[in-house]
């Protein structure tokens, strides 16, 4: 093989390098405090850790059933009913996944034809671009666009994504970057548009717990004649603060599971056994934890949010999720990514450029800053900010 060709399949050149990494490289350069990766400083409840301690101890070491162990598989399907009235057979309608990341690609590699269409809504998760483009499918992106104080969709675009070649309806709520979480009137929308066109509905709720003011969390398959169509994911990590985890699953009916399974067995076939064991726990008996965890992630974002304000930007209404976005203009920026070259040295702290999760050029004036960080963490990054107005 030739040195100078790109050895890289053309269908994933463009994804090469990530903005994440230039951001991190700059906050460990100048010292600045890294908002920009979306992940918790903190661990999760001791006993849960020490659950998967107690586990690898106990010999739980090998491979454990291609989709899961009964105990977790038990405990999805108990949250699912327990918190959302849906009911799932363990048996064949949950299957666990190396977190949410291999439960999207297993599921989209699964349903999609090559040429077939996803319909998502931009800005998205950066795995979603990646893996439609590994399954040979096409994005069609409907952009989230500031309402009032809050991101949402024009109906009349989704429809109009939505083509003959239309396989399925991807989305994510609570939706990190923007920290929007569909509303019940929102999510009939997009049910009725699967409906119509029999598209399958999947959904990545892997902030499901963790939503503020009261934001109501509504699975769509939950709604009228979705459950049969959705593929519902979620996972351990934001729940629990064990992003290291990698721990995922997914509910759905037995056509679907199976179809996914047939995919996941030949990308990892199974999951770690130990995290497995611990996460059955956490589901079971961590939920106050998790509900002190929002609670608190909550205050990180008033403070951090005030912070932004001070500053001179406009941060948007966040509703769940780890993320607040704002909008650079009042600074006197156009360009996300220029603002956050420049925000390290202004302010010492390191945000995102909300473009890079977009196809159109509509996210280019908004960056992300992750709030799930220390309080003395936020503390410091909200004074930060405010001086730099001044
Ligand atoms: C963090 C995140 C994931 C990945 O979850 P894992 O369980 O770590 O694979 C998926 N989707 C969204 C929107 C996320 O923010």
């Amino acid at each position: 093989m030739t040195v100078n060709i790109d050895p890289l399949v053309a269908r994933m050149r463009g994804f090469g390098t990530t903005v994440f990494a230039e951001m991190t490289a700059l906050a460990v350069r100048t010292g600045a405090i890294n908002l920009g990766q979306g992940f918790p400083d903190t661990d999760g409840p001791a006993k849960l850790l020490e659950t998967a301690v107690e586990a690898i101890r106990g010999g739980a070491n090998q491979y454990p059933p291609g989709p899961g162990v009964p105990e977790l598989r038990e405990a999805v399907a108990a949250q699912r009913s327990g918190r959302y009235g849906l009911t799932y057979d363990p048996a064949d309608e949950v299957l666990v996944t190396v977190g949410a990341t291999e439960a999207i690609a297993a599921t989209l590699l699964a349903l999609c034809e090559t040429g077939d269409e996803v319909v998502l809504f931009e800005p998205y998760y950066d795995s979603y671009a990646a893996i439609i483009a590994l399954a040979g499918a096409v994005r069609r992106p409907v952009t989230l666009r500031p309402d009032g104080d809050r991101f949402t969709f024009d109906p009349a675009e989704l429809r109009a994504a939505v083509t003959p070649h239309t396989r399925l309806i991807l989305l994510n709520s609570p939706h990190n970057p923007t920290g929007t979480v569909f509303s019940r009137a929102e999510l009939e929308i997009i049910a009725d548009v699967c409906r119509e066109h029999d598209l399958v509905a999947v959904t990545d709720e892997v902030y499901e717990y963790l939503t503020f003011d009261g934001a109501e969390h509504v699975p769509i398959a939950t709604l009228p004649g979705m459950r049969e169509r959705t593929v519902a994911i979620s996972s351990a990590g934001k729940t629990f603060s064990v992003t290291g985890w990698k721990t995922g699953w997914i509910t759905a009916p037995p056509h679907l599971v199976r179809a996914v399974q047939t995919v996941k067995q030949f990308l990892t076939f199974t999951c770690s056994a130990p995290y497995q064991r611990a996460v059955a726990y956490g589901l079971g008996a961590e939920l106050d934890w998790v509900e002190a965890q929002r609670a608190s992630l909550q205050s990180k974002r008033d403070r951090l949010t005030a912070g932004i304000q001070a500053a001179g930007l406009t941060p948007l209404r966040t509703q769940g999720t780890y993320f607040v976005q704002a909008d650079v203009r009042p600074f006197g920026f156009t360009d996300g990514l220029e603002f956050c070259r420049v925000l390290h040295e202004r302010a010492g702290v390191v945000a995102i450029p909300a473009q890079v999760f977009y196809d159109s050029d509509a996210g280019d004036p908004y960056v992300r800053f992750a709030f799930c960080k220390r309080d003395e963490v936020i503390a410091d990054a909200a004074a930060r900010l405010s001086r730099v107005a001044s």
